[in-house]
This record gives structure tokens, C-alpha cells and sequence, in this order.
């Protein structure tokens, strides 16, 4: 390596040791993919309910059902067609004492809860489930999750179906992972985080500067309306209380539903009932932007009563125009 004639050598080999290395992988890639369209298991992670076994028909492995375990997985799959959660599914089986898959019954695993939300996930998302073959030539492990979609197919495009393995249909495969994509999606997570914000004031407050509706939503795990252009939140924390005692102390007398707001309100304990009574109140309630801090600031709510029905005007029992109901 002292001398340039060495130093020309060692480039020379590690040249021909990156070539070795790409021929190696380029035939792995081909066997496997050799042995998947000949129906054989070309090794890896047996997919739980299956278990390789020798070829009858030739050399080398085929997967089968597992004979104990392959009853657990159709059930697991029938609860989640069903609309059963992945967590509801892992519970079951751990509860009802379902062999755990093989690989994790190592002694380091003793002990620790097998049957998560992951390990279920994993399963309902293998092909094999519909006796598909996932097709992932030179990556079995390394693959982070089973493209559902990456299957082994035949000459006419359709995917191969071994029916031997399969538990369910290929249209009930389909259904299972719309189904399980739904639930995870950002947006139905999301939809599940809203619901545990108050609804009182869902499309109620504008931005003052944007003129669209303020969202419910969460900052830090506090609860906040914000708006969507410029991204201003104010604090429900305080926000809320601070609406309900004007809506109660300026309003309270004011007729609602043949009685008084602050009889109907406190008749009721239902947030969608008590943002009805607000909206029946409101003229318009608008949030300016303020200084960023935690403190509240009233100078930023800009609060309109309608009319006053009390001081013998017409009646404004009607729900305000901009009710989305
Ligand atoms: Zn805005």
C-alpha cells in the first residue's frame, strides 16, 4: 500500500469484490424468484397458521397450513372481516392462550406479551392469507411490511392462488386490507383524535383575519381552535368558560325553545344541544390574532349578540344561517 503500483492494486480488488458481491445478489434475486413461481418457500419468515415442509412433488420446501395454528389465524381473520380492531383481535388471542408464532417462542421472548397490534397487523396483511405468494425476490426480512399487492402472478396477470393455503378469498383479502387501511390512515386517526375535542364550538368562530372557520384541534395535548390558512390558535381552556358566562350573564333571560337560555342550558348537559343554544344567540364570533403567549387576551374575541328578542324585537328563534346542520 507504500508504493503507487500497491495502492493501484487494492483499488483493482475492491473493484472486483463490489462486482462479486452484485453477481451474488443478482443470483439470489433470480433463485428466489426461480422458487417462488415454481410454488416453492424459498426461506424466511414462515408466515404465522403455516408452517415448510419438504417438496412431495420435487426438491426443495413448499409451505402448508399448520395444522395447530392455521384455526387461530381463520378465526382472527373471521373477527376482523367482522369489524373487529386489531388490538380487539390481539387481545383475544391472548387471552384465549392462541399458540404464539414460532420464531417467538425463543427463551428470550418468554415473558414478554407476544400478541400486539403489530404482530396482528402483520398477519392479516399477508397474501398467503388468500393463498397468494408475496412476491419480495431478495428481500424477505428486510421488508418492512408485505406489500399486500405484490403478490406472484401468472402468465394472464392474475394472481397465482394456491388454494391449499388459503383461508379466505381474494375479494375477501381485498376487503380485509381496505378495512385495515382505513382504521390506520392519518385521516381516521385523526377523525378519532377530533371526537375527543369538545364539539361546542365546531364551525362557530371565524378567523378575523382569514374569514374561514376556526377547527377544533389539539396543541400540545390542550385543546384549541385553529385556524387553517394562518395556523392562529387560541386556547378552549379559556375561550370556552370565558363564551359561557357572557352567553349566560348578557343572554341569559333571552327566550329559547319556550324557555329562558340559561333554562335551557342548564337543563342540559349535551355539548351539540349547548352549541345550539350559542349559535341561536350569536351575531357573529370572530377571533383576532394576538400576541403568542398562554395568557388570554379578550381583546381577541370579537363577540356579537343578535338582536335582542327581549327588548320586543322579532323573534330570532331560528338556527343562525351558518348552522351546517
Ligand atoms: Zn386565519
Amino acid at each position: 500500500m507504500t508504493s503507487p503500483q500497491g495502492r493501484a492494486f487494492a483499488v483493482m480488488l475492491a473493484v472486483f469484490g463490489e462486482m462479486e458481491a452484485e453477481g451474488i445478489r443478482a443470483r439470489v434475486r433470480a433463485a428466489r424468484a426461480h422458487l417462488l413461481k415454481d410454488g416453492r418457500w424459498p426461506g424466511g419468515g414462515v408466515p404465522y397458521g403455516y408452517r415448510s415442509t419438504a417438496n412431495p412433488d420435487g426438491p426443495g420446501r413448499v409451505l402448508v397450513k399448520d395444522p395447530v395454528r392455521s384455526p387461530w389465524l381463520a378465526e382472527a381473520v373471521e373477527i376482523a372481516l367482522e369489524g373487529g380492531t386489531v388490538n380487539a383481535i390481539a387481545t383475544w388471542l391472548t387471552n384465549n392462550g392462541a399458540p404464539l408464532p414460532c420464531r417467538q417462542t425463543t427463551p428470550q421472548a418468554v415473558g414478554r406479551p407476544a400478541w400486539n397490534r403489530q404482530t396482528v397487523d402483520g398477519l392479516l396483511r399477508n397474501p398467503v392469507l388468500a393463498g397468494m405468494t408475496p412476491y419480495n425476490p431478495g428481500r424477505a426480512k428486510s421488508a418492512k411490511r408485505v406489500n399486500p399487492f405484490a403478490v406472484v402472478r401468472g402468465e394472464n396477470g392474475q394472481p397465482v392462488v394456491n388454494e391449499s393455503l388459503a383461508v379466505i378469498s381474494t375479494e375477501e383479502f381485498a376487503a380485509l386490507q381496505r378495512l385495515l387501511d382505513s382504521r390506520s390512515s392519518p385521516q381516521a386517526r385523526k377523525r378519532s383524535e377530533r371526537q375527543s375535542t369538545s364539539p361546542f364550538l365546531s364551525r362557530v368562530a371565524h378567523c378575523d383575519e382569514c374569514d374561514v372557520y376556526m377547527c377544533r384541534g389539539t396543541n400540545q395535548g390542550r385543546a384549541v381552535l385553529y385556524c387553517p390558512r394562518c395556523r392562529q390558535t387560541m386556547s378552549r381552556s379559556t375561550l370556552d368558560p370565558y363564551l359561557v358566562q357572557r352567553l349566560l350573564k348578557e343572554r341569559g333571560r333571552e327566550p329559547h325553545a319556550q324557555a329562558t337560555v340559561l333554562g335551557c342550558w342548564a337543563a342540559t348537559g349535551d355539548e351539540l344541544a349547548k352549541r345550539k343554544i350559542l349559535l341561536a344567540q350569536l351575531e357573529s364570533l370572530r377571533i383576532r390574532r394576538g400576541v403568542v403567549g398562554r395568557l388570554f387576551d379578550e381583546e381577541r374575541v370579537l363577540l356579537r349578540w343578535r338582536n335582542s328578542t327581549a327588548a320586543g324585537g322579532r323573534s330570532q328563534e331560528e338556527p343562525a344561517p351558518h348552522s351546517p346542520f
